[in-house]
């Protein structure tokens, strides 16, 4: 332990932690996730995270152009149409102003930025077999979106940068500010964490089933995807941002059945959708 963990605290260091915690229950608000019912506690507004979004999603239409591929571009349109009216229901989805775009890259990976920004890449459609496996990642992504998972990212760190200035302000110490690191990048090529990942499969999983696809879409993509991942380099950027192992996998087999009494009940059914050809 370092001399720094026996300090004791004066006055004006009490007063100044009693000013952060209560800065901190003044600005944070308190949230239930749609769909999983989590709370969270969030000290971004979601018009400042959308702002983000919008930002963020022109810099990748800049750096990508836009698929020209008739059979992608249609499907994104059809299966986007149908969950983002899902998604508008059960999420907290009013102020985001959809917009769905195939980004022509080989590499395989897919996002839905704040605000309800969706980019699928060409790369990873490549590797699906048909449109209600396009459903579920697009459904796993908007999850991520409406369970606010890039707010709740930058919480973290603007609470990490008030710990750092607490520390600093109490202990004065160099070897203790170092271990905390801040990070204020909204970025979608950063890891989610498992329960992130859990989350958002979950949402997915509802949202295309209501949207009418057949829910076991969703862990024949991820078989598929994770049994060709070994050696292949392409399947990095997908793996990269959303982690998944066999736990993953299992829960969405073991969510099957209650997706499924969504899907029955669904008012316009797609099924697998359209099978993918896959001609340029
Ligand atoms: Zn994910």
């Amino acid at each position: 332990m370092t001399s720094a963990f026996k300090h004791v605290f004066h006055p004006v260091q009490t007063s100044l932690i009693l000013f952060l915690v209560l800065l901190g229950s003044t600005l944070c608000s308190c949230r239930s996730v749609p769909v999983t019912g989590r709370s969270q506690f969030l000290l971004t507004t979601e018009s400042y995270e959308n702002s983000l979004g919008a930002e963020s999603y022109e810099e990748y239409k800049a750096e990508y152009p836009v698929s020209t591929n008739a059979e992608y571009n249609a499907a994104l349109e059809r299966c986007g149409n149908a969950i983002k009216a899902i998604a508008n229901e059960v999420g907290d989805a009013s102020d985001f102003e959809w917009e769905f775009t195939v980004l022509d890259s080989e590499i395989q990976n897919a996002f839905c930025l704040p605000g309800g920004k969706v980019a699928v890449y060409s790369g990873i459609m490549d590797g699906m077999d048909n449109e209600a496996e396009l459903a579920f990642v697009v459904g796993h992504e908007i999850g991520h979106a409406i369970a606010r998972h890039g707010g709740e990212r930058m919480s973290r760190s603007i609470l990490q940068s008030l710990g750092a200035v607490l520390v600093e302000a109490v202990f004065e110490n160099e070897t203790i500010n170092a271990i905390y690191g801040t990070t204020t990048e909204l970025g979608v090529m950063l890891p989610y964490s498992r329960s992130n990942e859990s989350e958002a499969d979950m949402i997915g999983l509802i949202l295309m089933a209501r949207a009418g696809y057949d829910p076991s879409a969703s862990y024949t993509f991820w078989r598929r995807f994770t049994n060709n991942a070994e050696g292949s380099s392409k399947l990095e950027s997908i793996l990269s941002t959303h982690p998944c192992d066999s736990d993953r996998i299992k829960a969405m087999e073991d969510n099957e059945p209650m997706a499924r009494e969504e899907y029955n009940n669904a008012k316009i059914k797609y099924g697998f959708g359209k099978k993918f050809t896959h001609k340029k």
